[in-house]
């Protein structure tokens, strides 16, 4: 958009109070720029718009490019199971060349509140053992299985808090809203008229346009990061 990026802005409205940190990572620095300038929670927007007094259903309008258009499994990224629902779509799609059946695409035995799940799901000709779960302590269940060698599955879902990001510590808080938020994800999803994140015209766009292949240099300089142990952190607190 021959915008310079230094002009740029990057707010994200998120479920999640620990993005509030995530921002500030130094993997998550490009130059001497923050990939997201100002992270504030959904609670956080929900108060502000109240004392300002803004309504926002009465607002209309369309967002710019980019961020326009969602795909179903886009949205169900919020929810536990959801991004290795999303996943599976699109890995069925490059495997096969056409997109996957219904039992595929809802892949009802990773949905719900249980803090870890499995199924296993047949792609083309391949069997993949897949587990998602939710919480550190399932999650830490997960990854003794991997240190041992012990673990059977081919890909991992994990989502801190309970739920999914629907459960995240920047949403108002109360439990029995989470089976709703996943509900209306999950309704959301299939209302969707487009339910693949490789099908959504602007990811298509990027690709084509800026990273150039999956998985090419560009697409990993913008697109991956990795993890440094951190847990010096939380020895110090
Ligand atoms: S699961 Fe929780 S901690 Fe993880 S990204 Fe979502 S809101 Fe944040």
């Amino acid at each position: 958009m021959g915008l310079d990026p230094s002009n740029i802005i990057h707010v994200a409205i998120t479920p999640c109070s620990a993005k509030k940190y995530e921002i500030t990572r130094e993997e998550l620095v490009t130059g001497s720029m923050l990939c997201t300038d100002i992270a504030i929670t959904t609670s956080e927007l929900a108060a502000l718009l109240k004392k300002r007094n803004i309504n926002i259903a009465s607002h209309s309008g369309s967002f710019d490019t980019l961020m326009s258009t969602a795909s179903g499994g886009g949205i169900i990224f919020g929810n536990t199971g959801g991004v290795m629902r999303a996943a599976l779509r699109t890995a069925h799609f490059n495997i096969t060349g056409s997109n996957p059946p219904s039992n595929l695409l809802d892949l009802q035995k990773i949905q719900g509140l249980t803090g870890l799940k499995e199924a296993s799901v047949t792609i083309g000709s391949t069997s993949l053992n897949v587990a998602v779960c939710y919480e550190m302590r399932n999650a830490k269940m997960l990854l003794d299985q991997v240190i041992d060698g012990r673990c059977k599955y081919d890909f991992i879902e994990v989502m801190a808090c309970k739920g999914g990001c629907v459960g995240g510590a920047g949403q108002p808080a109360g439990s029995s809203k989470i089976e709703k938020r996943i509900s209306a994800l999950n309704a959301a999803d299939v209302q969707a008229s487009n339910r693949y994140s490789h099908e959504n015209p602007e990811i298509k766009a990027i690709y084509r346009d800026f990273l150039g292949d999956v998985g090419s240099p560009a697409a990993k300089r913008y697109l991956h990061t990795t993890y440094n142990d951190k847990s010096n952190l939380i020895l110090s607190v």
